[in-house]
Order: structure tokens, then sequence, then C-alpha cells
């Protein structure tokens, strides 16, 4: 499954949150399928649309899905060059999907900040410069070769030169590959290249307790105007607030936040961006026994999506009774969307929408 890894410089943040998202995590043996790493936090996708189905159904059981956090463990500086555990910091990113990047916005004197100062924006420097150095020494090797295809005048290897230098004049400008924009037929060549710059980034931006619900900080708008120079995303979350949200149950929770004048927690922002930065979407089951969320890749036709739940499903599917979220909250209930006309029969070429509530029907 995908899964978005957390970064950082020392003393920002991480394991904080990294703890918030344990505590907040799903039990274990409510999903014998998770990963048991201690490296890797499963928690469930916050949405409003479940409880609302599940009011509506009545069914025996609720279940939402799941979204997985890795904390990225290793040295950041100096990574590029195999320092220490620097190679396995740039590993580690490497098999991840997607990236938050833990920002410290907060200032604190009983807490050191590695440079002596806390600056944002130095902070997210020090972190993409090696990832840039990285996928440099990547372009590199890989334009050296392509080159010596290219002097025969080979167009497929003239055209991958052309994207290797606009990759490398944006890397050699200190900017991430994900800044540039790529036609679909550049993009399988930039993804044979698997650079690290390329992954989306949500930026984390880790304020004070007593901030949380205020307007945003300077250092917060600082990391916002970066990211949206980069296209990225931001998220606010006081990473010790969330810890202690954690803890509580959901009644808490509500009361607890609202005394912050916040309406969600940072952590389910947090879940949710990650969420779609990833591309992923939710598709509900609702039936009497179960009323289910699921993740899937948004642009997944109908068997495909069915294929999550088992592949059976996939391999013998003979269509879909759709109903969109909407719909059916507006009609009420199963029985009435039907009689309304709202259930369609989608066929093996339907691309799932995120919200739809699905009934596969499969030959075995
Ligand atoms: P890491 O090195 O990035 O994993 O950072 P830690 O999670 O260990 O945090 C470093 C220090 O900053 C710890 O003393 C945390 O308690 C503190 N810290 C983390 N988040 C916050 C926050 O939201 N506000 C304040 N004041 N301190 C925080």
């Amino acid at each position: 499954s995908l899964t978005a890894g957390i970064v950082g410089l020392p003393n920002v943040g991480k394991s904080t949150l990294f703890n918030a998202i344990t505590k907040a995590g799903v039990e274990a043996a409510n999903y014998p399928f998770a990963t048991i790493d201690p490296n890797v936090g499963v928690v469930e996708v916050p949405d409003v649309r479940l409880q609302k189905l599940t009011e509506l159904v009545k069914p025996k059981k609720t279940v939402p899905t799941t979204f997985e956090f890795t904390d990225i463990a290793g040295i950041v500086k100096g990574a590029s060059q195999g320092e220490g555990l620097g190679n396995k910091f740039l590993a580690n990113i490497r098999q991840v999907d997607a990236i938050c990047h833990v920002v410290r916005c907060f200032e604190d004197e009983n807490i050191t900040h590695v440079s002596g100062k806390v600056k944002p924006l130095d902070d997210i420097e020090v972190i993409n410069l090696e990832l840039i150095l990285a996928d440099l020494e990547s372009v590199d090797k890989r334009y050296t070769r392509v080159s010596k295809i290219a002097r025969t005048k080979d167009k497929d290897a003239l055209e991958e030169l052309a994207v290797l230098e606009r990759i490398k004049e944006t890397l050699e400008d200190g900017k991430s590959a994900r800044s540039l924009e790529f036609t679909p037929e550049e993009e399988p060549i930039v993804k044979n290249l698997f650079l690290l710059t390329i992954k989306p980034v949500l930026y984390v931006a880790n304020v004070a307790e007593d901030e949380v619900g205020d307007a945003e900080n300077e250092m917060v708008q600082q990391v916002r105007e970066f990211a949206a120079s980069e296209g990225s995303e931001v998220v606010t979350v006081s990473a010790r607030i969330e810890e202690e949200v954690a803890e509580l149950d959901e009644e808490e929770k509500t009361e607890f936040l609202n005394e912050l004048g916040i309406e969600e927690s940072g952590l389910d922002q947090l879940i949710q961006k990650a969420y779609s930065l990833l591309g992923l979407g939710t598709y509900f089951t609702a039936g009497e026994q179960e009323v289910r969320a699921w993740t899937f890749r948004l642009g997944m036709k109908a068997p495909q999506a069915a294929g999550i739940i088992h592949t059976d499903f996939e391999k013998g599917f003979i269509r879909a009774e759709t109903v969109s979220y909407d719909e059916l909250l507006k009609a009420g209930s199963m029985v009435a969307a039907k009689e309304a006309g709202r259930v369609r029969l989608e066929g093996k070429d339907y691309i799932v929408q995120d919200g739809d509530v699905m009934l596969f029907r499969f030959n075995v």
C-alpha cells in the first residue's frame, strides 16, 4: 500500500508527531494485515461520510479505511555524500510515495535548533538540497549514457536528452523536479529516473501550542509561500497538541478542539491531505452487516476497485450498482435512491469516483 514518509531536521517535532500518529493509530488486532513495523503508523482516515452512511443504513459494524505513515530515520545533512546514516535516509525516502516534511515554526528557547535559530526556509533548504544533489547524480549518470546513444541521432534518445537537460537545469538552480511540468509523453522518461524531488510533498508547519487556531505566524506564511512556488501544500499542526488529542476519545476530542477554537485536529487534516496528495479516493460499501470505506487510486476502473475487496470480485466482475454518496443521502435510503433512478448499473469501463457507494455483482 502507499505510504507517506515523515522527514525533517532534528528537533522540529517529528517524533512528537509520529507519537501522535501511533497513539491515534488503529489497534493492530483489528487490522491483522497492517504492517507491524515500529517505523510505520497506521491511522484511520477520518471521513464524515462514513458516519452519515452509518446513521442511514444502521449496519452491525462500521469499518473506516486506513492510511500509513512511515517515520524516516537517518541523518540528513551530507546524506548525498553518503556520510553517516545519510545513505539510509535517502534509501528510505526512495521507498515512500509522498513526503511529509515537518518544519519547525515555533520558538522555544529551551529547545535548541540545529542551526541556532528558527528559520523555516533554511531548514527546508537543507533537506531539499540533499535530495536535489542525490537527483543530480542520478540525472548526470543517465545523461552520460543517453548522450552516447543520441550521437547516432536516435529519436527516443534525443527526446530523453531534452528532458534530462531541463531537469538538470532545474536541479542546478536549486529547485526540485516537482516544480516542472511534463507532457504525457515525457512522463515515462521521468518516472524511469526514480527521482526523489519528484515525489509530492506536504509541508507540515509545526507551531506552538498557544498558536493553534490563531492567525498564522510569519514563519508559517513563509513556508506557504515557498510551497506555492513548487506547487506543494501546507498543513499547520502543533505536534504537542496532537499528542494530547491522540489520547482522547471522540467526545473529549471534540470538546478539546472547540476550546481551542478549531474544527478539525491538525492530524486529521494531515491524514486527509496526505491521502489526496497520493491521488487516493474512497468508495463505500453499505450493507446491513457492514458499512465500510475502501481506498482506491483515483482513475481506477470498477473491476480494479472491486479487486481491492477481493480478487474474485475483479476476476468475475459483472457490474457495479453505483450511487453517489450525495444522491444516496438526498434520497434517504438505498430503496428510495433506486426508486428515484439514482442507482446506476456501471460496467467494466466505469471510472470509480470518490464517494461512490457500490455493490459489486460478480460470477464465482
Ligand atoms: P525531532 O527531533 O524532530 O523528532 O523532534 P521531537 O519530536 O523530539 O521534538 C523536539 C522538541 O521539541 C521536544 O522537546 C518536543 O517536546 C518539542 N516540541 C515538539 N512539538 C512542539 C510544539 O508544538 N510546541 C513546542 N513548544 N514544543 C514542541
